[in-house]
Parts: structure tokens; sequence; C-alpha cells
């Protein structure tokens, strides 16, 4: 990283006006100006490198990391285990991490975390009322949403009016629990496994299975016949 703060400036400046330059030419933009969040981040990070407070190195691999190891499809893997094999599954709901560790997945943020399972007479939902404590290691980082104040309120005043919004409405018989993470404890939602999913394989459940259902905001759809085969 030998971009200095006035370096890096100067060359988003200069980016800027040539991408105006190339909206003029050819009638679209091909450059946005970097938002101010972006440009403090990149200059923050100029200057603990320039310092040697922090190595680019360990600054990549962590980018790495979050960019290509940790996300839901770790989750979707996991509950794809779940789904296909019984065993795996009791040990999941009664030691989350340990199950979890099992197929490699032992990141930071995830040291302590329960999985509750969903069923047809009952749905869990995931909130953070304080902040956007997230099981990161199955489910990577969370979306805005998740970490927005309208969410992590309503979520536990009015959780079925947020997710009818989601697009899920509950059956006045399904009993609803809202799970309130903290930095002690993170959940992760086994979704319930939809029918015409009996003869796929592993790989084919797991492609299934989205993030939005591991938090409890949706349920995993049933594959469109002749589709996701
Ligand atoms: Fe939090």
């Amino acid at each position: 990283m030998n971009t200095t703060r006035r370096g890096f400036l100067t060359a988003a400046m200069a980016a800027a006006a040539h991408g105006q330059l190339g909206a003029q030419e050819s009638g679209h933009d091909h450059q946005e100006v970097p938002s101010d969040l972006t440009l403090r981040v990149k200059a923050l990070e100029s200057l603990l490198v320039e310092k040697g407070i922090v190595d680019p190195a360990a600054l990549d691999a962590l980018v790495d990391t979050f960019e290509h190891k940790v996300g839901p499809r770790n989750g979707a893997r996991v509950v794809a285990r779940a789904w296909a094999d019984p065993s795996y599954k009791k040990r999941l709901l009664s030691n989350a991490p340990e199950a979890i560790a099992e197929l490699g997945y032992t990141s930071g943020q995830g040291e302590h975390m329960l999985v509750v399972e969903n069923g047809p007479k009952t749905h869990n939902l995931v909130v953070c009322t304080l902040c956007s404590c997230y099981p990161w290691p199955v489910l990577g980082l969370p979306p805005v949403w998740y970490k927005s104040a309208p969410y992590r309120s309503r979520a536990v005043i009015d959780p079925r009016g947020v997710l009818a919004e989601f697009g899920l409405q509950l059956g006045e018989d399904v009993e609803l629990h809202v799970w309130d993470s903290t930095a002690e404890l993170r959940y992760l939602v086994l979704p319930e496994r939809p029918s015409g999913t009996e003869n796929m394989t592993e790989d084919q459940l797991a492609a299934l299975v989205t993030r939005d259902a591991m938090v409890g905001v949706a349920k995993v759809p049933a594959p469109r016949p002749g589709g996701n085969e």
C-alpha cells in the first residue's frame, strides 16, 4: 500500500473528473465519486499503514476472509447437512459451535451460537435490538436492514408485521419466537425443509437455503418443478 492520503484523494478527484468527461462523451457514467465514508476509511487505512500500525498484508487477509471465506453459503451448508443427517442435526441443536466447526467454520464472532429450529407450527426470528450482533462464521456480515433502527425495534414490537413486510404471512396458529442476539450469544435459524426436496443431494439442498431464511425473515422456498435440479 503505497498510496498516501493526498495521493489517493488526488487520484479519486482525477478519476471522478474523468468519469464526468466520459459521461459527456459517451452518454453514461463510468466512475462515481467515492462516498465520504469510503474516502474516510481509505484515508484512515493509508495513515495506519504509513505509520506502521497496521500491516497491509494482515488487512488484505482480513478482507479476503470476509469477501470469500465467510458468508451465508457456510450457513447454507450447515442447514443442508442438518436436513440430510439427523444425527448432525441433533449435534447442531445441542452444541452449535462444535457442530458448525465440524464443517470447518470457526472464524470469530461465533464462539457462542444457538441454532433454533423452525417447523410447521413454530417460527423463529433473529434480531439484535442493541446493535448488530450476528453469527459471522455462518452468515458473514449482517445486511444493512438488520442493522437499521426500524428493524431492530419493530422486530420486537411487531414481529408479525415485520415478517409480512418481508413477504412472509404467518398463520395465527404458528408460535413465533423472537431471539435478541448479543455479543455473548448469537442465533442461527434452522429453516423448515421444503417439500419436494426428498431426493435432493446436500449440494442441491444448500443451493436452496437463503440468508434471509437463516435469520428467520423468510422461509426456504420449495424448488420449482423442473428447476434447481
Ligand atoms: Fe449487536
